[in-house]
């Protein structure tokens, strides 16, 4: 019974669904051990890191993940990181395939003058930091303005804006970070503008998530009727459906009537931002609008315009993507989700373009090399394995039910890795 080795680089998302998509593939005469290699100490990629506080109900794809991990054949080596523990030449010498799934974390610029001032951050710095992942808990976020300026019309821009803009007593029953509900708590962030460059019509929003703003209980959301008018007149007679739905859902937050909180999200369309503006720090931020431009006086502006993949030394990228061909990168290297595709596309995504780069991987195995494992690439390296891992979310959870939360995230590498045991 022939049984091929795969290290998969990256215990997010598409990690796990390649791992899962690998599983499927099995037959008694096809057999395969899976080897998981993940830098920080604590797997699930975004879903832990990025996917928002205030929306458990999506982080339970974990359980999938979990099942994946503890199924037969499958090792998770965490607190291991490829381009400095591993090479990426040193695991496909060893396996018989391997799969890049690390990713695309580095937040896009605007490239325009001020970006570099006190209070100009990016939504890759300050979502990690509100999410506990332990490269940012000491990151630094001004919250002591009364004015904040997220840029982008996507998802990610508006989670960044609610966060910004709920009532911090919401986010204790949450798994936000403790450091980061304190800032929440002391913040003086009052009112809060996602900013688009083009119309209504264009934004990357998804329906679902605009149909929510609407039943915050404690921050008014305003939309202008004109801009979405226009954008619906714009829009023409068939639009696509998405864009549909969220001009419909749009049209929805233009009805709501003021509710008169101390918060407010407010949604600027056709807005470019051409400057951000102030001495020491940020004091101002300028847009290009359609009949000329504004200045906006905003304490904190926060930059929510798409991801890039950070280089690993021996993997070839392009425009921050692993180059690849339909996710075969070059002889026994694959590469799938984000780093593959860029920064696009929900969890779910992940898992069928898992799927279709496994099957090709399958279709294209040679004969088992059996030339062994990651561990002997690890030797004196302190690693985190699936048993270690499970004892650092027991206690997380455990912690968190103390708490009334889903979990309390140990925020520190060396908290965790003590936790975990190693
Ligand atoms: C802020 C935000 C909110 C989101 N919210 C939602 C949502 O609500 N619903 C939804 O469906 N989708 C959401 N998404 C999209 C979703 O998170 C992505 O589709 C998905 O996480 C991409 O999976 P991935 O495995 O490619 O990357 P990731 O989830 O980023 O996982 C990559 C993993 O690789 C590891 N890694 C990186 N470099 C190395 C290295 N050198 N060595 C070893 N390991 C490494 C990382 O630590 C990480 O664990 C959100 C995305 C963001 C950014």
């Amino acid at each position: 019974m022939p049984t091929y080795s795969v290290a998969i680089v990256g215990a997010g998302p598409a990690g796990y669904f390649a791992a899962q998509a690998l599983q499927n593939l099995q037959t008694p005469e096809l057999q395969f051990s899976i080897d998981m290699i993940e830098r920080l100490p604590m797997p699930w990629g975004l879903v832990r890191s990025g996917v928002a506080p205030d929306h458990p109900r999506i982080k339970t794809v974990s359980k999938v993940f979990e099942k994946i991990a503890t199924s037969e054949g499958f090792r998770l080596f965490a607190n291991v990181e490829l381009g400095s523990d591993v090479s990426i030449e040193e695991l496909e010498e060893k396996y018989d395939a391997v799969v890049i799934a690390t990713g695309s974390a580095l937040g896009k610029t605007l490239g325009i003058p001020g970006e570099d001032l006190a209070g100009s951050i990016s939504a890759a710095n300050f979502v990690p930091w509100y999410n506990g992942h332990p490269d940012f808990a000491n990151f630094h976020v001004s919250l002591d303005c009364e004015t904040a300026i997220v840029i982008g019309a996507g998802n990610v821009a508006m989670d960044v804006g609610r966060m910004l803009a709920l009532e911090p007593n919401e986010l204790d029953v949450t798994d936000t970070a403790d450091h980061a509900i304190l800032g929440f708590k002391k913040s003086n962030v009052r009112k809060v503008y996602i900013s688009a460059r083009r119309g209504a019509e264009n934004a990357a929003f998804t329906s679902p998530e605009l149909r929510e703003l609407p039943k915050l209980e404690h921050t008014n959301v305003i939309m202008s009727k004109s801009d979405i008018n226009a954008a619906i007149e714009r829009a023409g007679e068939s639009p696509e459906k998405e864009v549909k739905s969220n001009l419909d859902a749009m049209l929805l937050i233009t009805e709501q009537e003021n509710k008169g909180h101390e918060r407010t999200i407010e949604f600027l369309f056709q807005h470019t931002p051409v400057a951000i503006n102030g001495i020491d720090r940020v004091e101002s931020i300028t847009f290009a609008v359609p009949d000329g431009e504004v200045t906006i006086p905003c304490g904190l502006v926060v930059t929510a315009i798409g991801y890039q993949a950070a280089s690993i030394e021996g993997i070839p990228y392009e425009k921050g993507k692993v180059v690849n061909v339909e996710g075969h990168v070059r002889n026994n290297l694959y590469v799938v989700g984000w780093a593959k595709r860029g920064p696009s596309g929900v969890i779910g995504t992940n898992k069928s373009d898992a799927s279709d780069v496994m099957d090709k991987l399958v279709s294209e195995l040679k004969s088992p090399k059996n030339s062994g494992d990651v561990t002997e690439l690890l030797i004196g390296k302190k690693y985190i394995d699936q048993a270690g891992w499970t004892k650092l979310n027991t206690h997380e959870v455990a912690e968190g039910e103390k708490a009334g939360k889903p979990r309390r995230k140990v925020v520190s590498h060396a908290q965790a890795r003590e936790i975990s045991g190693i």
